[in-house]
């Protein structure tokens, strides 16, 4: 199997394989069209699998096709959400987006505008991003909801959740927020969880937070 057969942008094509990146992983060949269907699922996969693509690409693609029927406006956003136990996996996640919104650009596809909300960062910047209105927000727990309680933003257009590292985030004892940050959403949305292993703890969460989920394990 090869990238280049699956319907990726020739931009979004060309950048990984400057990374090396021409086959797809087994949680990529598997994860990647369950979560470009639009349905939820569960992907058990560990660092180095590849996951961070397999649910990256979904949500560029899904930002394409918002923006390309109708451009967000100022305030506007987010339309997909990429939580993450730690500041630095979230903000590697962020870069990832990031280099891939800008070899989209380049390749004559819509801007597509990404915030990174965690803990320690001066938020100035990040807050003209929000005015620009934003299509992919990558965060840690804490830092969201702060920003979510004080009305930074919300979830009205967003239509992607992930969580990435799910029994990372439940072992630093954030299932409480988690829960709490699913409250924030006032509609279905498709939700992605990633996790290595899946103790019950992350079941039981699963059971309240995924409708029918496809289960992806490698
Ligand atoms: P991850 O499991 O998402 O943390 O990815 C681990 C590393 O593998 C990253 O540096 C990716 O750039 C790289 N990678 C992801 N998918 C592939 C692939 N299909 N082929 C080669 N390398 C990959």
């Amino acid at each position: 199997r090869h990238f280049r057969d699956m319907k990726f942008p020739q931009p979004l094509l060309d950048y990984l394989k400057t990374k090396g990146i021409e086959r797809p992983s087994p949680i990529q060949i598997q994860g990647l069209p369950v979560a470009l269907s639009g349905r939820d699922m569960i992907g058990i996969a560990f660092t180095g699998s590849g996951k961070t693509l397999a649910f990256s690409l979904p949500l560029i693609m899904l930002a394409l096709e918002d923006e390309a029927k109708l451009p967000l406006i100022a305030g506007e956003g987010p339309i997909g959400m990429i939580l993450c136990p730690s500041r630095e996996l979230a903000k590697q996640t962020y870069e990832g987006l990031c280099a891939m919104s800008n070899v989209l650009v380049q390749g004559g596809y819509p801007e597509l505008r990404s915030l990174l909300c965690i803990g320690g960062i001066d938020m100035r910047e990040q807050f003209q991003t929000l005015n620009r209105g934003v299509h992919m927000v990558v965060a840690t727990p804490g830092r969201l909801q702060d920003m979510l309680e004080k009305k930074k933003f919300n979830l009205d257009l967003c239509k992607y959740f992930c969580l990435d590292e799910a029994d990372r985030m439940v072992d630093m004892g954030f299932e409480e927020d988690l829960r709490n940050i699913v409250s924030y959403f006032n509609h279905q949305r498709q939700t992605v969880l990633y996790s290595a292993t899946m103790p019950k703890k992350i079941q039981e969460f699963a059971r309240t937070a995924l409708v029918q989920p496809v289960i992806v394990n490698v």
